[in-house]
């Protein structure tokens, strides 16, 4: 198994790059937020709690999102390996994945850090609002407060994996298919 972290702040391009590494490379996708939002649209108690969350850029309860990885990862004992979006976004989550993943022998390979300035997350989210139908994409102070939840209490995560060496920055502007060449020649590296 190989799984990766693909870490940055909000509008940093995670998705996008995580739709053609899955392609790539055989992966199962698992992103909170899109986990998240399908709880939402079910109108699930989980979905409803989640949402009022949401909607002010806050981070939703450690065990609420713990818990959707580790029944994710219950569904799928064939996959390959896992690329984690968006998830772990507080140390703490870092250390439940870290302990779900050793369950089953197996661990995180790398974290690909994307690097972009706020300049342009907030052009890129506002850009994404006007299309994607996500509520927190559209208000420019809830997008505000967004990233500074990822400043607060999601960039110790970086951190955390650099303790172990897992962290590689990769710089998240430029063409998507120059972002991707970087992200996949990184993993390649870990990968033999
Ligand atoms: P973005 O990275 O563009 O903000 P996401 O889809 O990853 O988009 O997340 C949207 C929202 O879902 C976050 O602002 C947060 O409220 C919630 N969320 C997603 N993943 C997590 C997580 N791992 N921990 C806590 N909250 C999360």
């Amino acid at each position: 198994m190989f799984n990766i972290i693909l870490f940055g702040p909000p509008g940093s391009g995670k998705g996008t790059q995580s739709e053609k590494l899955i392609a790539a490379y055989g992966l199962k996708h698992l992103s909170t937020g899109d986990l998240l939002r399908s709880e939402i649209a079910r109108q699930t108690p989980l979905g409803l709690e989640a949402k009022s969350i949401m909607d002010r850029g806050q981070l939703v309860p450690d065990e609420v999102v713990v818990g959707m990885i580790s029944s994710a990862l219950e569904a799928n004992p064939q996959a390959k390996g896992f690329l984690f979006d968006g998830f772990p976004r507080t140390v703490a989550q870092s250390e439940a994945l870290d302990k779900l993943l050793s369950l089953k022998n197996t661990a995180i390979g790398v974290v690909l850090a994307l690097q972009v300035t706020e300049e342009e997350l907030v052009a890129r989210l506002l850009n994404r609002g006007l299309t994607s139908g996500r509520s927190d994409d559209t208000n420019e102070s809830v997008i505000r407060a967004r990233i500074k939840e990822y400043q607060d209490k999601t960039t110790v995560v970086a951190d955390y994996y650099s303790q172990f060496d897992k962290v590689v920055n990769v710089k998240g502007e430029g063409t998507v298919d120059e972002i991707f060449s970087a992200l996949c020649s990184e993993i390649d590296k870990r990968m033999s």
